[in-house]
């Protein structure tokens, strides 16, 4: 089934929801303030390469956990 995601003017938050025929989304309406005033996201899956679908491991080391050591 479809899962898209859509994006909040309003409140600023994602939220998915399942589209069954392409009119519903006129009639979408974000589950956190009820806001028509929407985007829908375009899927990460979609705009990449099958391929290259890893993300490079210096894209996520760049912050440590250890913030206490002393
Ligand atoms: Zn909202």
């Amino acid at each position: 089934m479809p899962i898209y995601e859509f994006h909040c003017e309003d409140c600023g938050k994602n939220f998915e929801s399942l589209i069954m025929i392409s009119s519903a989304l006129d009639e979408l309406t974000c589950k956190h303030c009820n806001s028509s005033n929407i985007k829908k996201m375009i899927s990460a899956t979609s705009t990449q390469p099958a391929q290259s679908n890893a993300i490079p491991a210096g894209a996520l080391s760049g912050c440590s956990s250890r913030s206490g050591f002393s």
